[in-house]
């Protein structure tokens, strides 16, 4: 466990309400604690600095933890497969308490007097990384039958669509044309 995450929370418990801001850079996953992404997928290198800016207000039972949380991501160009970089900045509203009710699954637990927010931070980053994410909106990916970047070059093959419908013409003919003797 990333001990930077760890962050002693007796005092604040015991003072209610009281509150404590809380301003870090620690790496996103430098133990590798996280079960490893899909090779495929938009990803935090695991060194990667988080930047995290938390204020947490104690309440009887427990502490509400709020702010953001910003990691630098890497991924792939859905269009042209171009390595894409980017900033995940999650604005974050949690709470941690140290009983949580039957079926309270949103919770964090408060343990040993501390809190770990190295899971919560993850939990943000990661559902906030894009699923496919673009080298820029306009890309104009690579053509399917030559495979040349269309952001750098223009081919000559025919678009798609005059292409599918060329072939199903010619199917068509085909079928009735020949009728019965294509089975036989
Ligand atoms: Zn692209
Ligand atoms: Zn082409």
């Amino acid at each position: 466990m990333d001990p930077t995450y760890l962050v002693p929370v007796a005092q604040l418990m015991r003072d209610v309400p009281s509150s404590a801001k809380l301003v870090f850079s620690a790496p996103f996953d430098a133990d590798h604690e996280f079960a490893p992404r899909g090779r495929a997928e938009t990803d935090v290198a695991p060194d990667a600095l988080v930047d995290v800016v938390l204020t947490l207000q104690s309440f009887s039972g427990g502490l509400r933890v709020t702010g953001r949380v910003s990691a630098p991501w890497f991924g792939v160009c859905r269009r042209c497969s171009a390595a894409v970089v980017g900033l995940s900045d999650v604005a974050v509203d949690e709470r941690f308490v140290d009983h949580p009710e039957p079926g309270d699954e949103e919770a964090y637990l408060i343990e040993n007097d501390a809190v770990d927010l190295a899971p919560m931070m993850h939990d943000a980053i990661l559902l906030d990384l894009p699923l496919a994410p673009l080298c820029r909106e306009d890309c104009a990916g690579l053509c399917p039958y030559c495979g040349v970047d269309r952001n750098e070059a223009t081919c000559d093959c025919a678009a798609p669509h005059d292409v599918r419908w060329a072939t199903l013409d010619g199917l068509r003919f085909a079928d009735e044309t020949s009728g019965e003797s294509s089975e036989a």
